[in-house]
């Protein structure tokens, strides 16, 4: 890093070099110029990169944790692959795993652990 900062400066201060020259100045005043403008960057180059960037100033998160976090208490584990969805979900996202079943016969909604349709007594596929 202070390396690329050094390259930069030289760069800099090269055109400032050749930037003076094309203003008439002579190759020493353009040099000191040229100097100035080296020393400068090469002291606020690494003033940037050991003070400058401080953690709070990285680029905010991506908005998922935010989601992640204010679903994590309806939330479980799919059966099936073990990817994490929804207490609320139908179906798993991932492997499309039915998560919620319904009845085959009159269709309403059945807990995973019922092994019959209490509505029609008819047996529910899962288990
Ligand atoms: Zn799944
Ligand atoms: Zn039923």
């Amino acid at each position: 890093m202070m390396f690329l900062g050094l390259i930069v400066a030289g760069f800099a201060a090269y055109w400032v070099y050749n930037d003076a020259k094309g203003f008439g100045y002579d190759n020493g005043s353009a040099a000191m110029w040229a100097l100035g403008t080296f020393l400068l960057l090469i002291v606020v180059l690494p003033l940037y990169l050991v003070i400058g960037r401080k953690p709070q100033y990285k680029r905010r998160e991506e908005p998922t944790i935010d989601i992640e976090g204010t679903a994590v208490e309806d939330t479980m584990l799919c059966p099936m692959c073990g990817g994490k969805v929804r207490q609320d979900y139908n179906a798993c996202p991932y492997c499309s795993h039915t998560l919620q079943p319904k009845c085959t016969q009159c269709g309403r909604d059945l807990e995973r652990e019922w092994r019959t349709c209490p509505y029609c007594q008819t047996p529910t596929p899962g288990k």
